[in-house]
């Protein structure tokens, strides 16, 4: 029986962790679930796993819960505030922790668990954004186990021999790691085009249900280049190793090109319950509840290359990897004030880009092996990213 705490079990990964978790009840006990502010979830879902804890981030939203406990016939340990979201993933108790927040926002329980020596189910892409250095490091010292959730790294990790981490890629023999991108819902939108797209039609992904800010992500297509720079850390690998493709199907999820001409990739229906089910289960596997995949019904896979300049976010990711230091950290920060701006209908889409470019001009480098340096140019980013935003 392994314990598990599921960060962000309110959201889309942490909705998908817990159905798998439910049809498994026997392997897996519920230590804790947290949310940031949306309480009805989380009551529904504490009546359903009776956690020990639960970690509720705003106050308000913590007393309702509170009030409403009893009447839902739950027992268990309220919590308040950003730093329990470290207690609940540090537990010795715990065994599995899900890091499904979004954004910057899990970066210190996420790191806390690969601290403590957890398995890691590695959703949150933003904090290997971030501290990719100090994440693997802290793995590598506690000898937590590490796996991808993103579908793309969840595939590689398949199609690439036992236990990648630590060796170089040619050590593997592989030549190249190839993402697979679908293009999102403005694939074959014009730049032009693009300028007066709406908040509503960037978060309609055409193959996958996830939360608004990934979605917003996929659109821009910088989520493809934040998972570009999770990649490099993930799997030790050189940027110029690292491509990505658009497949619009969403059927093959990444690829792993071997030097002797082999290709070896990782297929599904896309449903974040395979990669989740896969992580729960290493080495093992159980069923997710997705639909096998029928490729005679699929019928033809497409592939096409990225354009840069339809998808501008993209080049950033590259440039700022390339960069170095601090520079991702500043890409990240940028992105989540831009991409909340534009939820919010003070900035239009294309701005997202130019605004995370100027940012990236504006906030100096530094080396990225310190967490207060880094959490000191996450804050710097941001505050500029806003008054850039309050002066267009
Ligand atoms: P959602 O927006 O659906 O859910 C986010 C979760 O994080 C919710 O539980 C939310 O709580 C919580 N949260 C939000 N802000 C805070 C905060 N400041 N402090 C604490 N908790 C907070 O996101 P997704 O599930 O879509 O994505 C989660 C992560 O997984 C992201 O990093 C994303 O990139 C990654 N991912 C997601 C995929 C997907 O298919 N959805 C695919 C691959 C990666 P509340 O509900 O109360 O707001
Ligand atoms: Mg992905």
């Amino acid at each position: 029986m392994k314990s598990i705490t599921v960060l962000g079990s309110t959201g889309s990964i942490g909705v998908s962790t817990l159905d798998i978790i439910s049809h498994h009840r026997d392997e897996f006990s519920v230590f804790a679930l947290t949310c940031h502010n949306k309480i009805e979830k989380l009551l529904e879902q504490c009546q359903q796993f009776q956690p020990k804890h639960v970690v509720i981030v705003d106050e308000q939203a913590a007393q309702k819960f509170r009030e409403q406990m009893a009447g839902h016939k739950i027992n268990c340990e309220v919590h308040v505030g950003a730093q329990a979201l470290v207690t609940v993933a540090e537990q010795c108790e715990v065994d599995y922790v899900m890091a499904a927040i979004v954004g910057a926002a899990g970066l210190l329980p996420s790191l806390a668990a690969a601290k403590a020596g957890k398995r890691v189910l590695l959703a949150n892409k933003e904090a290997l954004v971030i501290t990719g250095e100090l994440f693997m490091n802290a793995i590598k010292q506690s000898g937590a186990e590490l796996l991808p959730i993103d579908s793309e790294h969840n595939a590689l990790y398949q199609s690439l021999p036992f236990k990648p981490f630590g060796q170089s890629l040619s050590e593997m023999g592989v030549n190249r790691l190839i993402l697979t991108a679908s293009g999102g819902p403005f694939r074959t939108f014009t730049a032009d085009q693009l300028v007066g797209v709406t908040p509503e039609q960037a978060v309609a992904h055409p193959n996958w249900k996830m939360g608004q800010k990934i979605s917003v992500d996929s659109a821009t297509m910088m989520n493809k280049g934040l998972e570009v720079i999770e990649a490099h850390w993930l799997f030790n690998a050189p940027i110029q190793q690292i491509d990505v493709m658009i497949h619009p199907q969403s059927v093959i999820h990444s690829m792993v090109e071997y030097t002797d001409g082999s290709v070896i990739a990782e297929l599904g229906m896309p449903d974040m319950r395979t990669p989740i089910a896969y992580a729960l289960a290493w080495p093992k596997r159980i069923p997710s509840g997705v639909k096998q995949l029928n490729l005679l019904e699929i019928g033809k896979l497409e592939f096409y290359p990225v354009d840069f300049k339809q998808f501008p976010c993209m080049k950033l990711c590259y440039e700022a990897l390339a960069m170095g230091g601090t520079a991702t950290v500043t890409l990240n920060a940028a992105n989540e004030i831009a991409v909340e701006a534009f939820l919010q209908k003070r900035i239009n889409f294309i701005q997202i880009a130019q605004i995370v470019e100027t940012s990236l001009e504006k906030v100096t480098i530094q080396p990225a092996n310190d967490l207060e340096i880094i959490l000191a140019v996450d804050a710097e980013t941001r505050l500029i990213t806003q008054k850039a935003i309050a002066a267009l």
